[in-house]
């Protein structure tokens, strides 16, 4: 076969993908498995969003689009960032991209060069530090602990920033643990990027209209008007509007970095389709009781399994304040033994006891950057995650 490339050998397969994988696969063999890898809502998407899809394939809508976004969605995502954070991005500063995962790869490649450093709070999703690996950039990962709540320490972050820091990630409410950062941290936060104006900063807000108690989500740019030269806004329909096979996602920022994104994107995969991105407008333009609902629900089901997982002995469970993640410690666990003989040294290995021997499917912190830690998506019914806890109950039971 002929080489492959350097960049591509650095990149693992997806923890997340690979554990749903290895669960779909154990069930197409016959086995009783509950999965609960993925952060995919179980929802419908709005049918008024997939009206318009229709009514825009119908109206011809079927062309090229523009690279940036129709000029519908842009306007519609204008909207939608004025009233749900205060900020007023001109359409030239929104850019519409294949999901959220999409305008993260443009915006990080468009700043990264090898030898740069990508700051990131962990735990964190695994998208970021991959791609800023995949552009030769090195991730530094700040270790946030679950007793301040798995948010920042904003003068570690002010330690961690080196004349190579490019990027600062912030994402809350966050994947994996749940974590919202309040208005007055990311203040404090602001503080440390006053003197550091040569670090661009990402917020992704993708997770901003579940936050359990229904509060408005706070975000960087709107909390420190000043630093919009160097921040990023970004956000989707995936998660808010249960779309993610959809894939729109879009942020507001600087001109000059949004246009270099639209540059990448241009040469990648060209603009989101019209259809689709009719859709998206429906959705951030229509009615939101959809929205407040699933935000209900995901609150009540975190509120729930978050307390049958805490009274497993062994696990404590941190309490999220949003998304649909639970991110219990498992450090009682380690150094057990199963049934099966299986010896319990890291996270990762209990994720795979719990699946052959419990048929319980999670991801493994370590996969997320901070172990001993595992992940369970709370975007599965309510008889699905009890019957997960009843499981792992049983299984702690029975470590030797
Ligand atoms: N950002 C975070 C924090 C996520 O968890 C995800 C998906 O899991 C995304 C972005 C990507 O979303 P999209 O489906 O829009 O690509």
């Amino acid at each position: 076969m002929p080489a492959l490339s350097e960049r591509q050998s650095a990149i693992p397969e997806a923890a997340t993908m690979a554990a749903a994988a290895r669960a779909r696969a154990l069930a197409a063999q016959g086995r009783d498995i509950i999965s609960l890898t993925l952060g995919e809502p179980d929802f419908a998407s709005p049918p008024h969003a997939i009206e318009a899809a229709h009514q825009a394939a119908l109206r011809g809508e079927t062309k090229y689009p523009p690279v940036a976004g129709t000029p519908a969605l842009k306007q519609a995502i204008r909207r939608k960032f004025l009233r749900d954070s205060g900020l007023d991005f001109p359409v030239e500063n929104i850019l519409v991209g294949h999901g959220a995962r999409q305008i993260i790869y443009d915006a990080l490649t468009a700043a990264l060069d090898a030898g740069d450093e990508v700051i990131i709070p962990a735990p964190t999703w695994n998208a970021y530090p991959l791609i800023a690996r995949m552009a030769g950039a090195t991730p530094i990962f700040l270790d946030c602990r679950q007793q301040d709540g798995f948010l920042p320490d904003p003068d570690a972050i002010g330690r961690a920033i080196t004349p190579r820091t490019k990027w600062l990630v912030l994402n809350y409410p966050n994947n994996p643990t749940g974590a919202v950062c309040p208005a007055a941290h990311l203040q404090a936060i602001a503080t440390v990027l006053r003197r550091a104006p040569h670090v661009w900063v990402m917020a992704d807000d993708m997770y901003e209209h579940l936050i359990h108690d229904g509060a408005p989500n706070a975000t960087l740019a709107a909390v420190a008007p000043d630093l919009a030269p160097q921040v990023l806004t970004l956000s989707g329909v995936s998660k808010t509007y249960a779309m993610t096979g959809w894939r729109v996602g879009f942020a507001g920022g600087p001109a000059g970095l949004i246009a270099a994104m639209a540059k990448i994107q241009g040469q990648s995969t060209g603009g989101v389709s019209p259809i689709t991105q009719a859709a998206a407008a429906a959705a951030l333009d229509g009615p939101q009781d959809q929205v407040r609902l699933m935000q209900a629900t995901y609150a009540a089901r975190s509120a729930r399994a978050a307390a049958s997982l805490a009274a497993i002995p062994g696990v404590t469970c941190h309490r999220p304040q949003g998304a649909f993640y639970l991110y219990p410690c498992v450090a009682g666990l380690i150094g057990r033994t199963t049934p099966a003989g299986l010896y319990i040294d890291s996270d990762a290995t209990l994720c795979t006891a719990l699946l052959e021997e419990a048929g319980v499917a999670a991801v493994h912190g370590a996969a997320f950057g901070k172990s001993p830690y595992i992940r369970i998506s709370t975007a599965a019914s309510d008889a699905a995650l009890d019957a997960a806890c009843a499981r792992m109950a049983a299984f702690v039971d029975a470590l030797a």
